[in-house]
């Protein structure tokens, strides 16, 4: 362990989507910031094992964070996107019913995107939803014409590039490993190829997976503030048919997910998922990412409800993500937490928990929030 300690202003621990907008979003405001990342590279957890989605957001309880975060941070993100050249398109998407109890589930929905606020979104007859997408089967269907699709990665090096344009800095290979109460903010140490030990007055907690086991190094943060992480794998698979749709196709909603949908990337190639995989593990380094191929048969019988067309052999294992959530099985979904020191006690530490989607969505939304419960 080196003896030198570094002052630093912010220090935002993990560079997913969330950390790198939290670390952007305080180096507009004129702070000073260094992003840890334990990873070699920018971007490789979750933020790299998702949908890709821009969600409208009409799923969430109104007057939720995710609601809140999730329709102001897309408003943002779009303008984002747009002023930094970064791939997305605003292609819309479908949630369809296909039996009589779907219809009362997008109904529900419909009803609950008004009460969010959430623009541009159409209840549809099969016709009508036939008209738009030919290879469809529903009895009725709810259009969202503002979600959309994104390039996650180059968005990521979007922030960074203005984060290091702000004067800000990341470092990768470089692992939170604890912390402690200083007199004015936190005495940090980092592992890694270069130890150090770091002096900071605000540090933010981005690490998705890992938010809980780095909060529980932090000494002094109570643990009755720290949520018990709860991990549903989702996965996914590749399907080598010709483009059917140009739009989103989502059935109703399951618990703990969206239902197996079809989204698009921006080549227009079609993937399916995720499903939902409650793991019985805890630990996030331990979960296995690999998708059983044995898994297709449930998304084939998901996917022909929809799409009937859907042909045998279509579909190929691709890849897996890892949802951090902080609720289980049938119980009601749980809110993201950005957890500031009115939660905890601890002045100018703020912990993020469950930021599972609509987290790459919200994420710029979700900085805004950081920034402002960082300031106290
Ligand atoms: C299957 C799935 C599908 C999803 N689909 C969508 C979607 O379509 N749209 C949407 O809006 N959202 C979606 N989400 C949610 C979205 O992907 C996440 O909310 C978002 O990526 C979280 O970003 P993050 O920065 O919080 O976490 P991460 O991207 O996981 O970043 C955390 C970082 O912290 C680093 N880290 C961990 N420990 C340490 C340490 N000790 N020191 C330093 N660094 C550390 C990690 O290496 C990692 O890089 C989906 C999520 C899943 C799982």
């Amino acid at each position: 362990m080196s003896a030198d300690i570094y002052q630093i202003e912010c220090v935002v621990i993990g560079a997913g989507a969330v950390g790198l907008a939290c670390a952007a979003e305080l180096a507009r405001r004129g702070r000073e910031v260094l992003v840890l990342e334990a990873a070699a590279q920018i971007g490789s957890g979750t933020s790299s094992r998702n949908s890709e989605v821009i969600h409208a957001g009409l799923y969430y309880a109104t007057g939720s964070l995710k609601h809140q975060l999730c329709v102001e941070g897309r408003r943002e993100l779009y303008a984002y996107l747009a002023t930094r050249n970064v791939g997305h398109k605003k292609c819309g998407k479908l949630i369809v019913a296909t039996n009589g109890a779907e219809e009362t589930q997008i109904a529900a929905l419909h009803q609950r995107a008004q009460d969010n606020g959430v623009e541009n979104c159409t209840l549809l007859t099969a016709s009508e939803a036939k008209t738009l997408e030919a290879n469809l089967n529903c009895v009725s269907a709810l259009l969202s014409a503002e979600t959309g699709i994104l390039d996650s990665h180059g968005y990521m090096l979007a922030l960074l590039g203005e984060l290091e344009s702000l004067g800000g800095s990341l470092a990768l290979n470089a692992p939170f490993l604890r912390g402690a109460k200083a007199k004015d903010g936190f005495d940090i140490d980092i592992g890694g190829e270069s130890p150090a030990r770091i002096s900071c007055r605000i540090l933010i907690n981005a690490a998705g997976l890992d938010a809980q086991r780095i909060a529980s190094s932090i000494e002094g943060m109570p643990a009755e503030h720290i949520p018990p992480l709860i991990l549903a794998k989702g996965s996914y698979f590749g399907c080598a048919a010709q483009p059917a749709f140009s739009r989103l196709i989502y059935p109703a909603p399951v618990d703990g997910g969206l239902g197996v949908h079809l989204t698009l990337d921006l080549g227009s190639r079609m993937r399916f998922g995720p499903d939902v995989e409650w793991l019985s593990e805890t630990d996030p380094a331990k979960v296995d990412y690999s998708v059983d191929p044995k898994r297709a048969e449930s998304f084939y019988a998901s996917i022909r409800r929809y799409w009937p067309a859907l042909s045998d052999q279509a579909l190929t294992p691709d890849y897996a993500g890892c949802r951090p959530k902080l609720s289980g099985p049938g119980q009601a979904a749980a809110d993201f937490r950005v957890d500031g020191a009115d939660t905890h006690g601890l002045i100018g530490l703020v912990n993020l928990f469950g930021i599972e989607s609509p987290g790459l969505t919200s994420s710029l939304a979700i900085a805004e929030h950081v920034a402002d419960s960082a300031s106290l």
